[in-house]
């Protein structure tokens, strides 16, 4: 039985050959794939600058501490997000705060957020981390008003939405990841993310104080630039600024990101259609679906449905080959975050979301008879195979 795996990369001969390209070239790192990788994603995103990284979690740790995150500071996020997410905040000695998700469209919630920020003293928290999750777009501008308010900087996780837009409250159309609301934005790519680079990541800012220091930290926090420099010894001269660290891509990797992020549209448009095609499946059934505000365009790194009995549909799927995901499990329920506290009960609706959710196979090259198939296993599950339903 053929397996069918809930996300996967999409490999094709031009990404191989551009690859091979750079194995043929001069340089493995730090050579001229990286720049043109990061412009043409900045592009894409509409952000003015990007800084390619080695993962995503290394862009989340950058980022921490391009913002100054310290000891003592709170940054808030959501329960529902890949645990690199809060912890990016610990690496960095700040504490995390998990605000319950919106039921509706499981990010995080503006309202549960403002409440926080609202019961503390001024100066408690530093700052905020929304989280694209599945590839629903957060609407940023509502959180920067809120952000504003509190003095307070956002890092927008990303890695779930590149191409993934929302309308702004004047009704503009924003890319996920353009910075126009968020200081910072970050990507991954992972080979189940929409672009797949091995291991890779990719900070998004318009701010190009942030641009500048994330560029130090992500190399030692080692600088040749003249006009930084204290001192100048001549031509090998350079200096340690500040503790940075290795967190660059390969050339390698660039090449393979660059190739896939010239596709990143066909392979988005495929990820709509898919969802398209689950929602009219799943309509008027036991199965929930999210569908996205008008004016939010998904990304749809996951197709997340919510079931009555999902552990029962889990394994039915898995004796079938099809492996469905859980996405995720509540990060403050973590054994590490339990330490710090958080307990069972204290986020309702992150915790209901958990206990149904079960994410179906998503990506550009799962073919149409392979997801009637997965939809035909889903319905059976729950006795709603098409047939059934025609005949009632
Ligand atoms: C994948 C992911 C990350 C981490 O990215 P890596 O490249 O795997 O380090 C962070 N946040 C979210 C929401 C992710 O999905």
């Amino acid at each position: 039985m053929k397996k069918i795996p809930y996300g996967r990369q999409h490999i094709t001969e031009e990404d191989i050959e551009a690859v091979v390209e750079v194995l043929k070239s001069d340089f493995l790192t730090q050579g001229p794939r990286i720049g043109a990788f990061e412009q043409a994603f900045a592009e894409y995103v509409g952000a003015r600058y990007a800084v390619a990284v080695s993962n995503g979690t290394a862009a989340l740790h950058l980022c921490a501490l391009a913002l100054n995150v310290e000891p003592g500071q709170k940054v808030i996020t959501s329960p529902i997000t890949f645990a690199a997410s809060a912890n990016c905040i610990r690496y960095a000695g700040g504490e995390v705060v998990f605000a319950d998700i919106d039921p509706e469209t499981i990010l995080l919630d503006l309202d549960r957020t403002a409440a926080l920020l609202e019961s503390a003293p001024r100066g408690t928290y530093a700052g905020i981390i929304p989280v694209d999750f599945a590839g629903y777009p957060v609407q940023m501008d509502a959180f920067r008003q809120l952000a504003d308010a509190y003095d307070l900087w956002i890092i927008e996780d990303s890695c779930h939405a590149p191409g993934g837009s929302y309308a702004d409250a004047r009704g503009e159309i924003q890319r996920c990841g353009n910075g126009a609301y968020a200081d910072l934005a970050i990507f991954s790519f992972h080979p189940v993310k929409h672009i797949a680079s091995g291991e890779g990541g990719m900070i998004t800012t318009n701010r190009k104080d942030l641009y500048e220091r994330l560029q130090f930290l992500r190399t030692h926090g080692i600088t040749k630039r003249e006009d930084l420099l204290a001192e100048n010894h001549g031509g090998w001269y350079y200096e340690m600024v500040e503790l940075g660290y290795n967190y660059r891509l390969t050339d390698i990797q660039a090449a393979l990101g660059h190739s896939q992020l010239s596709r990143a549209e066909d392979g988005l448009a495929r990820r709509r259609a898919i969802a398209g095609r689950y929602d009219e499946a799943f309509a008027e059934t036991a199965v929930q679906t999210i569908a996205p505000a008008p004016g939010f365009h998904h990304a749809y790194h996951l197709y997340v449905i919510q079931v009555p009995d999902r552990g029962g549909l889990y394994e039915h799927l898995r004796q079938k080959g099809i492996y469905a995901q859980v996405h995720y499990i509540p990060v403050h329920l973590q054994p590490y975050y339990r330490r710090f506290g958080w307990k069972k009960g204290d986020l309702p609706h992150a915790e209901t979301y958990y206990e149904h959710c079960l994410s179906l196979p998503m990506y550009p090259t799962l073919a149409p008879e392979e997801q009637d198939y997965v939809i035909e296993e889903v319905l059976d599950f729950f006795s709603l195979a098409p047939a059934a339903r025609t005949e009632a």
